[in-house]
């Protein structure tokens, strides 16, 4: 890095005016060949992606000429975003530059998040991270993180509008793809005038939306129905549970998925069919990656802050929607849930 890490705004604030002209002045100080690399976190969902895409898209526009786009993990996304325009610009994580002039990092609440991707951060000329997580640990140089916004796109729609970079059609996918799955396709409670606002933006450009929510949240294999079928079938309600709010929770593991031969990313939208359980408020699915490992995604209708369950178990997220790695057994990482929410709602906020 270059130098010093510029003034923090605080942690629940907007970006300012100086995050703002520094994000600027870094991008624009990148000529025409120099080497952009954009990362955005492991597993990538729709405002990740999304997000990256329609940013790298934003800077091609502007004569940007050498630009990529990574994650860690395995490369290749997850068949609702194939569709995605500027995936072309994919690179694996391991043909990433080691030392691009700047790194754009996106919708990555912490460092850990990048996973090897992070020592990229060191070798930077210069590095901006965009997002919306309270919980960002301000691991670059600029942050451009706003928790008020609903989706890391908000932000990028003010960087590319700052650089006079005019929404296309192939941007606004990108975007309005990020927005509708941080929004819940405009369901959850980030969803200001503002939102809308930025939709109509998007919408403005031709998209078709239908076609997009089509492939993003409503395409599936029938395999994976019949692997819902599975799982929620074994769903388990707890009324007592965080102090009587009610608990629910499933799990899928790899067995299933290798029982209706799907892949992992079926699985993603489990957590939807979970938490519409009325008599619980807290709701939970664990999905196995590893003979003791579980990706645990963690949802509460309000009362919960579940996010500070994630963190007391190594993980993070927001208020109503948060999540971490568990370890055992399924009935281990469910009574350690149990626990951390008996604590936190034993605790003021
Ligand atoms: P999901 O349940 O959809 O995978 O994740 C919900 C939110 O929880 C994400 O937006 C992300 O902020 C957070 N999250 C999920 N898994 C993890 C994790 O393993 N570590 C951290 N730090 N955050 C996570
Ligand atoms: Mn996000």
């Amino acid at each position: 890095m270059t130098g010093p890490a510029l003034a923090q705004s605080p942690a629940d604030a907007a970006p300012s005016g100086a995050d703002w002209a520094a994000a600027v002045a870094a991008v624009r100080s990148v000529a025409a060949d120099g080497r952009v690399l954009l990362i955005c976190h492991v597993n990538p969902d729709g405002d990740a992606l999304g997000s990256m895409l329609g940013c790298a898209l934003g800077l091609r526009r502007m004569g940007l000429r050498q630009l990529q786009a990574t994650f860690p993990g395995p490369p290749g996304v997850a068949e609702p975003f194939s569709g995605l325009p500027g995936l072309d610009l994919l690179v694996p994580a391991a043909d990433a530059w080691t030392d691009p002039d700047l790194v754009l990092c996106f919708d990555a609440a912490s460092v850990s998040r990048i996973g090897d991707l992070a020592d990229r951060l060191d070798r930077a000329g210069e590095v901006v991270v965009l997002d919306h997580h309270a919980s960002n640990t301000r691991f670059g140089r600029i942050h451009l993180v706003d928790p008020f916004a609903a989706a890391t796109s908000v932000v990028v729609e003010g960087l590319l509008d700052r650089l006079d970079v005019p929404l296309d059609r192939e941007i606004a996918e990108c975007l309005y793809v990020a927005l509708t799955t941080d929004t819940g396709s405009f369901r959850f409670a980030m969803t200001t005038p503002a939102v809308h606002e930025m939709a109509a933006r998007l919408l403005a450009t031709g998209l078709r939306p239908e076609e997009i929510s089509r492939r993003v949240f409503d395409t599936r294999p029938f395999g994976a129905v019949r692997l819902y079928g599975d799982v929620l079938g074994r769903a388990e309600l707890e009324p007592e549970a965080a102090a009587g709010l009610g608990l629910v929770w499933t799990y899928a593991t790899l067995d299933d998925l290798a029982r209706h031969g799907q892949p992992a990313y079926v699985l993603e939208a489990l957590i939807d069919s979970v938490r519409c359980t009325a008599e619980a408020d807290v709701s939970c699915v664990l999905k196995q990656v590893a003979e003791s490992e579980w990706a645990v995604s963690m949802r509460s209708k309000g009362p919960v802050d579940v996010s500070r369950v994630a963190v007391a178990l190594g993980g993070g997220g927001h208020r109503l929607a948060a999540g971490f790695t568990g370890r055992g057994s399924a009935n281990d990482v469910v009574a350690a849930i149990r626990t951390e929410l008996d604590r936190v709602l034993a605790e003021p906020e």
